[in-house]
């Protein structure tokens, strides 16, 4: 280093300490990145890759593709939040990607990636794709507990009778049997077309009823406790709670049945 390098070198450090101490330049603490996301947006984003596992599928030139508001990753981050590491963490390790749809209607998921439909001003429609489809993909990343250890349980009650053939006592387009076995009080869902099925309404219906949001609730007596639906499934209240999310007591979604529905569900699920 010539001397007048370093002279310039040392006035350099001169001057930045110079705006550190007057707040101009904020010095940047030890192993501290180069670069730090600039906006709220790509810190929303980077969040939601790097805590959460989930990814953006940028429109890249496909006319079809928009890329989600802050709103709508918003609600993302604090529904991934909410339901948790059991739910999220397999997406950390293999990413799910996302994208919205700039055609409106439903959403799917599929080979590691989701779809929503354009949920338009409605964020809630968002919301409630996101934990239909994102159970299904967490199941399939976690290899299918529902339908390989679970589903065949008292309580759950589906019978497997082929390659990817399921029957359940109350088998959409058929008559509901008669008998000692549970349900979601739903009847006009497609709770019983297949155990994903099952499994992704079961999930969407404990979320809102923890979080008493009846607006998506029904049949619902408003004069009774969101959730009363559950009388007619604690196994799968249950099961969503301790087994699927695993949520901890402590978390504000952790709510309790009457004692002798938790004391069924237990059964059922131990048996
Ligand atoms: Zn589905």
């Amino acid at each position: 280093m010539s001397s007048l390098s370093g002279l310039f070198t040392v006035l350099l450090q001169i001057v930045q300490k110079l705006l550190e101490s007057l707040g101009v330049v904020q010095k940047a603490p030890p192993g501290s990145p180069l670069s730090v996301p600039a906006t709220d947006r790509d810190k929303m984003l980077a969040t939601l890759a790097q805590t959460y596992g989930i990814q953006i599928i940028p429109p890249d030139g496909r006319p079809n593709i928009r890329p989600p508001t802050d709103a709508e990753l918003n609600v993302l981050i604090t529904t991934a939040r909410d339901l948790g590491m059991e739910w999220y963490g397999p997406f950390r390790s293999k990413p799910l990607s996302i994208y919205i749809d700039k055609t409106p209607g439903g959403g799917s998921y599929g080979n590691g990636i989701l779809r929503f439909g354009d949920p338009g001003s409605d964020l809630s429609l968002l919301y409630r794709i996101f934990i239909h489809e994102g159970t299904h993909a967490s199941n399939e990343y976690r290899h299918w507990p529902y339908e390989t250890q679970w589903c065949t349980k008292p309580g759950f009650d589906w019978t497997k009778v082929g390659d990817n053939k399921w029957t359940h006592p109350r088998q959409q387009g058929t008559q509901m049997q008669e008998g000692n076995w549970e349900t979601l009080p739903v009847d006009s869902r497609d709770v019983s077309t297949t155990p994903a099925e099952d499994l992704a309404e079961m999930v969407r219906y404990f979320v809102h009823s923890v979080k008493d949001e009846r607006l998506w609730l029904w049949p619902l007596d408003q004069s009774k406790p969101a959730t009363y639906l559950w009388m007619t499934s604690p196994t799968r209240f249950v099961f969503v709670r301790d087994i699927f999310l695993k949520l901890p007591p402590t978390h504000p979604w952790y709510r309790q049945l009457p004692p002798e529905q938790e004391q069924l569900a237990a059964s059922h699920l131990m048996g």
